[in-house]
């Protein structure tokens, strides 16, 4: 069970297990703005694709200790941490290595409460938000993340079948709350790749308000193309350009987060 308590970084794993969703662009994006507003942000990679790092422009050369080494080998979180070109924000590295977790933790007993036992590292401390971007897969990998977390964000695509998949999401985030992890919660639904041209969009997002409520973020992240481009130009679309409708809505996003969480923005 998790003992840490709400003075210490708050641990919000972004997931969902269909792919390309807007996960890891969320991580980035908001974990930046985040940053922006002076929160100390630690985002994990702990996706094989590794896209969170390759969109910081960390070269997979360059990631000699990632999160395999923490979640297989048990090496200490703060020799994993890097900088990155965004003040306030650090990342935890992932490769293609992660791939095997299943087969190469498949029946050690600890297997699911790795990322927590790293993180209880009082590194932790030093960050206000832990941001988990996690693989489009309900696997080993975010399994550790939903035992690491206390809150679940979900980003839902604004397209046909969106809603799809939620409820297994919900069952497992649910066996987790009953079995590792009594504090975890599915708190935030992020609503992306709007297009309002399009009125598949206007109808998904209609439908999620309908049947999730106070869960679904008023912010909508349109889609936009310097979202997208970004990570070719290594780095987040805010530092690629802080003006497009994308990097303002992510701004948008983080606002509101911190006003959900009463974390009051200084003047
Ligand atoms: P995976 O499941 O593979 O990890 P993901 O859920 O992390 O994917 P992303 O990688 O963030 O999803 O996004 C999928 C693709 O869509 C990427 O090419 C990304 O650049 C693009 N994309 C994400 N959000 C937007 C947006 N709002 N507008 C335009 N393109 C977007
Ligand atoms: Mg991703």
């Amino acid at each position: 069970m998790s003992d840490r308590d709400e003075a210490s970084a708050h641990i919000i794993a972004v997931a969902n297990q269909k792919g390309g969703v807007g996960k890891t662009t969320t991580a980035i994006n908001l974990g930046t703005a985040l940053a922006a507003v002076g929160r100390r942000i630690l985002l994990l990679d702990i996706d094989p694709q590794g896209n969170a790092s390759t969109g910081f422009g960390i070269d997979p050369r360059d990631r000699k200790v990632t999160n395999y080494d923490v979640l297989i080998d048990g090496a200490p979180l703060t020799q994993a941490i890097v900088a990155t070109s965004v003040p306030g924000l650090d990342l935890v590295p992932a490769t293609i290595d992660l791939s095997s977790i299943d087969m190469e933790l498949g029946r050690d007993r600890s297997r699911a409460i790795r990322l927590r036992q790293a993180m209880q590292s009082s590194v932790i401390d030093s960050y206000d938000y832990v941001l988990i971007d996690c693989p489009p897969s309900l696997n080993l990998l975010t399994l550790n993340a939903l035992v690491a977390a206390r809150s679940v964000m979900v980003p839902l695509q604004c397209e046909f079948y969106a809603l799809e998949g939620l409820t297994q999401l919900h069952n497992t985030v649910a066996q987790v709350q009953q079995s590792l992890n009594p504090a975890l919660r599915l708190d935030s639904v992020v609503l992306t790749m709007y297009d309002r041209r399009n009125n598949l969009s206007a109808q998904v997002a209609a439908d999620a308000r309908k049947n999730l409520g106070d869960l679904v973020f008023e912010t909508i992240i349109p889609r936009n193309v310097r979202l997208s481009e970004a990570p070719s130009h290594a780095m987040p679309a805010l530092l690629y350009d802080h003006t497009s409708a994308g990097s303002v809505a992510y701004q948008k996003l983080a606002a509101e987060l911190l006003r959900r969480r009463n974390d009051v923005i200084a003047a």
